[in-house]
C-alpha cells in the first residue's frame, strides 16, 4: 500500500503549529485518492507530547523522532533526518504546510529524495497513480494541474485551502532515533516578535493598510484592536518601512483567508489580491471609486480613510 507522509511543524514554544492540521487534512484527502496509508513525522528534541496530540487526528502512524541537535528548526539538520525516515518508510508522497518552515524545508527534502515537487498545492485531481496536484501560477491568475512523475513526490499545501483536520481514530506512535548530521549552521538567538494581536496567518479578522495610509497606521491599529484582529499590509506599506515585512499580504507575502478582511487604502493590485481573495467577506475602504479592490470586495466604502476610520470605530464601539 502506498504511503503519504506529512511532516508536522512545531512552534518555537513546542506547540503544534495550526497549519499542520490543514496539511493533515490535505494528506487525508490525498491518501484517499491514491489508496494510501497516512503517516505523520514530527522531529525535535522532545516531541513525545506533540506526537501524542498528532495521533488523535486519525493518521495510521505518527513517527516521533527526538534527538539533541533538533531542538531548533534548522533545515540543514532536519532535511537529512526526514529524508532518512521517508526512505526507510518507502514513502510515496511527502508533504507539509506551505509555511515559512515548509517552504524552506521541503525543497531540500525533495532534492535529497530525488523527488519532483509541487508547491502551494490547492487540491488533488484524479485517482491512484494518475493523481495530479492543482497549484496557482501567475499570482493566482492561472491554476495549473501538475503531474509528478518521479517515484517519490514531494509537495507543500496552501493551508487556507484545506480545513483543519478533525479528531479521528487514534493512530499508533512509533519512536525513532533520527541521525543528526554535524551541521555548519548554528542558531545563536531566537528573537520572537511579541504581539498582543493574533497571528496574521491564523487570524479570523484582518485589517490591512496600504499606501493610502501615508504611513499612519494608528487609526487602523485601533480598529484592529476593537475587532480583535491581526494587522496586515500591502507591499507598498512594507517597502516604505511603515510596518514590518512580516505583515505583508500577497503573492510575495502571506496568503490569508480570514472570515473578514478589511482593506484600507489598498488599490487591489493582482499581487495583493492573490494573498487575500480567499477571505470569506472582503470590505474595502478607498477614496477612489474606480480602485480595483472594489471588484473583489463584498462591501465597499468610498471615502477618505482618515475621516472614515474614527467614525467606523466609534460605530463598532457603540454597537458593542
Ligand atoms: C513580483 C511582484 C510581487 C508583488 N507582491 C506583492 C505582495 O505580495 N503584496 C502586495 O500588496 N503587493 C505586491 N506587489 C506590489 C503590487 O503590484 C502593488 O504595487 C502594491 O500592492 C500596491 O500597494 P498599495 O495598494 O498599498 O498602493 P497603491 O497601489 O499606491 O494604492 C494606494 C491606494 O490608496 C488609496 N488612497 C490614497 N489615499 C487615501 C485616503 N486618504 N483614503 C482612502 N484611500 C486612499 C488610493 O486611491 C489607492 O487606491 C508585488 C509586485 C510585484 C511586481
Amino acid at each position: 500500500m502506498p504511503t503519504v507522509l506529512i511532516v508536522a511543524e512545531q512552534q518555537p514554544d513546542g506547540h503544534l503549529r495550526k497549519a499542520t492540521l490543514n496539511a493533515l487534512s490535505a494528506g487525508k484527502a490525498l491518501a484517499q485518492k491514491v489508496g494510501a496509508e497516512l503517516h505523520v513525522a514530527v522531529l525535535g528534541k522532545d516531541v513525545a507530547k506533540v506526537a501524542d496530540e498528532l495521533k488523535t487526528y486519525g493518521p495510521k502512524v505518527v513517527h516521533s523522532g527526538s534527538a539533541a541537535g533538533l531542538e531548533h528548526y534548522i533545515a540543514e539538520a532536519h532535511a537529512p533526518a526526514l529524508a532518512d525516515l521517508a526512505t526507510s518508510l518507502k514513502a510515496d508522497y511527502v508533504g507539509a504546510a506551505a509555511t515559512a518552515q515548509g517552504k524552506d524545508l521541503m525543497p531540500r527534502l525533495a532534492a535529497r529524495l530525488k523527488a519532483a515537487m509541487a508547491s502551494e498545492v490547492l487540491g488533488f485531481e484524479g485517482q491512484g497513480a494518475d493523481v495530479t496536484f492543482t497549484r496557482p501560477m501567475w499570482a493566482g491568475n492561472v491554476i495549473a494541474s501538475v503531474k509528478l512523475t518521479t517515484p517519490v513526490k514531494v509537495f507543500t499545501v496552501r493551508p487556507t485551502e484545506f480545513n483543519a483536520a478533525e479528531p479521528g481514530p487514534a493512530g499508533e506512535v512509533t519512536a525513532f532515533s533520527p541521525k543528526v548530521d554535524a551541521v555548519k549552521t548554528k542558531l545563536i538567538e531566537f528573537k520572537e516578535v511579541k504581539s498582543a494581536r493574533p497571528d496574521l496567518s491564523e487570524a479570523k479578522v484582518v485589517v490591512a493598510g496600504g499606501r493610502g495610509t501615508k504611513g499612519d497606521f494608528k487609526e487602523l491599529e485601533a480598529l484592529a484592536d476593537e475587532l480583535g484582529a491581526a494587522v496586515g499590509a500591502s507591499r507598498a506599506a512594507c517597502d516604505a518601512g511603515w510596518v514590518p515585512n512580516d505583515l505583508q499580504v500577497g503573492q510575495t507575502g502571506k496568503v490569508v483567508a480570514p472570515t473578514l478582511y478589511i482593506a484600507i487604502g489598498i488599490s487591489g493590485a493582482i499581487q495583493h489580491i492573490a494573498g487575500m481573495k480567499g477571505s470569506r467577506v472582503i470590505v474595502a475602504i478607498n477614496k477612489d471609486a474606480e480602485a480595483p479592490i472594489f471588484q473583489v470586495a463584498d462591501y465597499g466604502l468610498v471615502g477618505d480613510l482618515f475621516k472614515v476610520l474614527p467614525e467606523l470605530r466609534a460605530a463598532i464601539k457603540a454597537a458593542k
